[in-house]
């Protein structure tokens, strides 16, 4: 399994520092996001090291969704909350800090004021199609 002996996450799954975990098996770790959103915010990591979701393959993502419902249950239980945000942040420009792919899921309660930019825009007349038949293109070449 790939291991980044530099990678705090990596660190985490080889216990040689400590983290809050709430699930573990043989090929992913959840624990507690050390600097919470919201009471009980976890992370969903692959025990393999992949900087990001791009690098990881379609098996160990398959994992990792699998896992989606079961926490997400858990975290509504255990903390109250109605509802949850899974975040992931790609690339250093999306916020992503710690290079090890992790999902976040965190809690919502309604008026707990965690919020977001969601700055909808409108396409211009034909940018729709365009990027339709290159996103199309794109992945008939890349179909994996
Ligand atoms: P991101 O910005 O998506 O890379 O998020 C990295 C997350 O990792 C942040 O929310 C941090 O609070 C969290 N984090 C960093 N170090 C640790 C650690 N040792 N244990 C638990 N969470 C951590
Ligand atoms: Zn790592």
């Amino acid at each position: 399994m790939t291991h980044d002996p530099s990678c705090i996450f990596c660190k985490i799954i080889a216990v040689e520092i400590p983290a809050s975990v709430v699930y573990e098996d043989e090929s992913l770790l959840a624990f507690l996001d050390v600097a919470p959103l919201a009471d009980g915010h976890l992370l969903l990591v692959p025990q393999a090291h992949y900087a990001r979701l791009i690098d990881v393959p379609a098996p160990i993502c398959a994992q990792l969704a699998s896992a989606f419902p079961i926490l997400g249950r858990a975290l509504l239980q255990v903390t109250g909350a109605e509802g949850f945000n899974l975040l992931l942040n790609e690339g250093r420009v999306a916020g992503q800090v710690v290079p090890h792919v992790h999902f976040h899921l965190i809690p919502r309660k309604t008026g707990d004021q965690l919020g977001y930019r969601w700055n909808a825009g409108k396409y211009p007349p034909g940018r729709d199609a365009e990027l339709a038949a290159a996103f199309q293109k794109a992945l008939t070449q890349h179909p994996d």
